[in-house]
């Protein structure tokens, strides 16, 4: 049955998420996925046009997505959408802290422009860490809350330190170094709320085309949003405090 604002009614209709940074790249295709199942997807993005674009082209193809402004640098627009979405629905039933930077200055250990290290640790770190107090209260009231932190290969200090692994080339310290430190804020997330349904898990969604690499990623942004989506999907026995990539575990 049709609601007031034109969402079909579904199983999940009910099923809340909010994913940010979701006007582009892999963040708007795992809203698109996520509201394909039939959930309310919020669009998270700090500027509005794009967000609002965002949101209308997924409200074309049928479903329920709604703009919400959130700039991960910006606390006043974290603490609006949590009240925004209390207001709305009284929980948030699934977060994925999806929107990230690669910063132009960073690079090698040697020679990274720290001020490129700091904006990094800032919008990847800091901010999802923010993202997430905000909404934990609301995820609390969930039946089955889910938070994937976006990651990254990069992020493992396993891989970093592998010469043989295919991505060792990439070493820039801000960015791995954020994602490390993002996979932190999972371990010790799952760990604090190991005794509540909530799940948090980290997903590193493989070299995909976008923005981020001037589309030089070898999988679609289909491929790249994949593996979030399931872990935003968990059944109840399912993993928390986990790493993870579409090939499976990935070594911390
Ligand atoms: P894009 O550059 O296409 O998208 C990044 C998104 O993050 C944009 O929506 C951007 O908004 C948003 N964003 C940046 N800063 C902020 C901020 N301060 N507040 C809110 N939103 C912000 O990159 P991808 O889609 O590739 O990246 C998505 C995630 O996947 C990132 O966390 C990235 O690190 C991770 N990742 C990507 C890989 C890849 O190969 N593409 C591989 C591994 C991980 P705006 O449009 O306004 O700039």
């Amino acid at each position: 049955m049709p609601t007031k604002d034109g969402i079909a009614s579904t199983t999940r209709t009910d099923q809340i998420a909010l994913v940010t940074g979701a006007n582009k790249g892999i963040g708007f295709e795992i809203a698109r996925q996520l509201a394909s199942r039939g959930m309310t997807v919020y669009v998270g993005a700090r500027d509005r046009g794009r967000g609002t674009a965002a949101a209308e082209k997924l409200q074309g193809e049928g479903l329920a997505a709604r703009f919400i402004e959130l700039d991960v640098l910006r606390e006043e627009t974290i603490r609006a959408a949590a009240v925004a979405i209390e207001a709305a629905h009284g929980r948030l039933d699934v977060l994925v802290n999806n929107a990230g930077i690669v910063d132009r200055g960073d690079g090698p250990p040697s020679r990274a422009d720290l001020d490129a290290v700091r904006r990094t640790l800032l919008t990847n770190f800091v901010g999802p860490a923010a993202v997430a107090q905000a909404m934990l209260p609301l995820l609390r009231r969930s039946p089955a809350g889910r938070i994937v932190n976006v990651s990254s290969g990069l992020g493992s200090l396993a891989q970093n330190g592998d010469p043989e692994w295919p991505g060792a080339w990439a070493k820039f310290l801000g960015y791995n170094a954020s994602k490390a430190a993002l996979n932190m804020l999972t371990v010790q997330l799952a760990y604090e709320l190991k005794d509540t349904p909530i799940k948090v898990n980290s997903a590193d969604p493989g070299y995909t085309a976008t923005d981020l690499n001037d589309n030089r990623g070898t999988q679609t942004v289909e491929e790249g949003a994949a593996e979030a989506v399931r872990l935003a999907l968990l059944p109840a026995d399912g993993p928390t405090g986990g790493y993870f990539s579409s090939a499976g575990p990935v070594p911390w």
